[in-house]
């Protein structure tokens, strides 16, 4: 009985779960503008309403002193220490600019919004957002429309298991993620692709978890070029869960490949400077433009020398690791396959698995091993009652 009523406590409120974003980190906002999209808004000085937001509406806050100014219709309605703006109709959505500095960008999102002093001249603006909103926003942000809907369940199981194993990320900051790539982008209000929407709420509170049943890490990136990479290659770690994959859904997309010429004495600077590659060895000298690379390695020429492919990447702003090359003339040129880090999920490839009937479920599991699909409160219910357990078993002692 007793563990009965600790579970009702302890377990979170199930589906309409918030999140507190951190929006427009992008900027240092000083001034910014909020006005009328969908719904309407009721806007608290501190605690008490201070006025409204209509259709057709718009309500300038700027920083002054210490407080934010809130300023409509060119008359101002008060400076408070926070400014609350509340929706008064399910799923509404507001506009948002900045002003100071000047921004011609306008983002929309929706619900909640609260704002207060940051710095010594900043705003800080929360977005307090349902979760299915929220992850709306960051597929459209990161994926863009068109895309079919297996695909998209794919990004929304992914999203929601980053979201959950990363809820302190901002803690000290006052949010719970930040709306850039550092945690997900969010730039934009689920409002334009309806199937985004429908694989949201398809995959409704599914996870994706390790074989040792904590939440797995969800690596994407753009695409393979035909096989992924071991996560050590690029990141000096093992991750149990991303071995490399064959991969052939993605081989015919325009981003599969990719040439590159670099100077050879820029090319062979780096190379010695660097990682003191050996120039006048007589056998291994020569061969310093030469490399063939017919399955993703992790260092260049032989594991020896010590040159990881991924330093060479960064230096020279590659779009993968996986290349060979060859000197002609001045210049040493790069064929390379592939876009983005090659750990994980290849976008491309998972959108070609599911223009070919395959389910969100089997694509991931052909890019992660030994994953499994489980519902977040289902879990969060077992690993707490598992953790009760053993504090009953403890306090009986
Ligand atoms: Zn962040
Ligand atoms: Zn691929």
């Amino acid at each position: 009985m007793l563990m009965h009523i600790l579970l009702l406590l302890i377990v979170p409120k199930l589906w309409a779960q918030e999140l507190d974003i951190g929006i427009m980190r992008d900027y240092q906002l000083g001034t910014i503008e909020i006005s009328y999209h969908t719904g309407n808004y009721e806007i608290y000085g501190d605690t008490t309403l201070v006025t409204n937001l209509w259709q057709g509406q718009s309500i300038l806050f700027k920083r002054v002193g210490t407080q934010i100014k809130v300023v409509k219709l060119d008359k101002t309605i008060g400076s408070y220490d926070s400014v609350t703006v509340k929706e008064m109709s399910e799923n509404s959505c507001l506009k948002i600019q900045c002003l100071a500095p000047t921004s011609k960008k306008t983002r929309r999102y929706r619900n909640d919004f609260i704002l207060t002093p940051e710095n010594d001249t900043e705003i800080k603006v929360i977005n307090r957002v349902e979760m299915s909103n929220y992850l709306g926003g960051v597929i459209e942000s990161e994926g863009g429309g068109g895309k079919h809907l297996e695909y998209y369940k794919v990004q929304a199981i992914l999203s929601r298991t980053y979201v959950l194993g990363h809820l302190g990320k901002h803690k000290k900051e006052g949010f719970q993620l930040c709306d850039q790539v550092h945690c997900q982008a969010y730039h934009n209000m689920l409002i334009y692709t309806p199937t985004i929407a429908e694989a949201v709420d398809a995959t409704r509170g599914i996870v994706m978890l390790k074989q040792d049943l904590n939440l797995a890490e969800g690596f994407f990136f753009a695409n393979c070029g035909g096989q992924t990479s071991e996560a050590d290659f690029v990141w000096n770690e093992i991750v149990p869960h991303c071995k490399r994959v064959l991969d052939t859904f993605c081989t015919r997309s325009s981003q599969a490949t990719w040439t590159k010429e670099i100077d050879a004495v820029e090319w062979r600077d780096y190379l010695f400077k660097e990682f003191g590659y050996p120039i006048n060895d007589s056998i291994l000298g020569p061969l310093i433009y030469n490399f063939s690379q017919p399955t993703r390695e992790a260092f260049y020429k032989y594991p020896q020398l010590g040159i990881p492919l991924r330093d060479i990447r960064t230096h020279f702003r590659l779009k993968s690791t996986w290349f060979s090359c060859k000197k002609v003339g001045d210049v040493v040129i790069l064929s390379g396959k592939g876009f983005g880090h090659g750990v994980g999920v290849c976008q491309e490839g998972a959108m070609g698995m599911a223009i070919h009937g395959f389910t969100a479920d089997q694509i991931l599991n052909f890019y992660f091993t030994n994953i499994r699909l489980m519902d977040y409160y289902s879990w969060s219910f077992y690993q707490q009652r598992e953790f009760i357990k053993e504090e009953l078993e403890r306090a009986s002692l």
